[in-house]
């Protein structure tokens, strides 16, 4: 069959809100301009030199029904949570927390060297799985395998394979890709993604020419922006004179109704009133 290379859907720019206990962040979505490309459910990208913009973090808090992956670039975020994990993930280090049923968890975000950035991505858990145990993955940035092509390509592969190397996240539901690509100027990087999966590249550094389709033809996208590709088989990427870093998202939707209520995400309302009950009668993140 005929490799079919994945075109630009949507350009999205990201638009400035506050969240927790008031952390200033660039949401790609839910914003009005897209909703939530399934299994994907929301995208923030934090980071400032300005303690004020974060260091109220995000106090104690519940999730349910989803799995947050939290990836560091710069600075440290300092954890707790109801299933006994503390500690503080860092630059380069990945944190892919499956909620599941209940988990309650802190996240309080701190400079080093005056910088702290990084990226949060939800992940929708299909029906089956709302109520799996919590999980949690720390990955350190040692051990994300990092791929060096001979032209200079540079791929950190945390989730998903890259001409045979595996990242280290594994057992996820939405069996999904998760790289960061740096892209040196005047190459071109092409990417195999299963089709009917979701395929998103927050472009966060550079510029470059994204879903360079059959024709040549592709789409002009400069940092900070999320692109959302058709389906097809391929994802190609091109650098201009610039250099472009970009993350590559891919997953499988679960293509199920889905009902939101700030950090639970759930298939139905009575779903959710039954997770304010749990809430409010103290059953919510029971370990047993
Ligand atoms: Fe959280």
């Amino acid at each position: 069959m005929e490799q079919h290379a994945r075109t630009v859907a949507r350009v999205v720019t990201p638009q400035s809100v506050m969240e927790g206990a008031g952390v200033r962040l660039r949401r790609s979505f839910p914003t009005q301009a897209l909703d939530y490309p399934d299994p994907f459910l929301l995208f923030d990208h934090f980071g400032s030199e300005n303690p004020a913009d974060y260091l109220a973090g995000f106090p104690m808090h519940p999730h349910r029904g989803i799995e947050t992956v939290t990836y560091m670039l710069a600075g440290v975020v300092a954890h707790r949570d109801s299933i006994g994990n503390a500690g503080t993930i860092a630059g380069g280090d990945v944190q892919w927390m499956t909620a599941g049923r209940g988990i309650l968890h802190e996240e309080m975000p701190q400079a080093r060297d005056g910088m702290m950035a990084g990226f949060q991505l939800w992940v929708n858990l299909p029906a089956r799985d709302k109520m799996i145990h919590p999980r949690y993955q720390e990955i350190a940035s040692t051990t994300i395998p990092e791929v060096t092509r001979s032209d200079g390509v540079c791929i950190r592969v945390i989730a998903g394979a890259v001409e045979g190397v595996r990242g280290p996240v594994t057992e996820i539901v939405a069996d999904p890709t998760y790289l960061d690509i740096s892209l040196p100027a005047n190459l071109t990087y092409s990417h195999p993604s299963p089709r009917g999966h979701a395929v998103l590249a927050y472009v966060f550094e550079g510029e470059g020419l994204f879903g360079v389709g059959s024709e040549g033809k592709g789409t002009t996208v400069s940092a900070p922006k999320m692109i959302v590709f058709n389906d097809g088989d391929t994802v190609e990427v091109r650098s201009g004179p610039q250099p472009v870093r970009f993350l590559l998202m891919s997953g499988r939707p679960s293509n199920e109704p889905i009902v939101r209520y700030g950090p639970f995400v759930m298939n139905t309302w009575e779903e959710i009133e039954q997770t304010l009950r749990d809430l409010r009668q103290g059953t919510f993140a029971q370990r047993d």
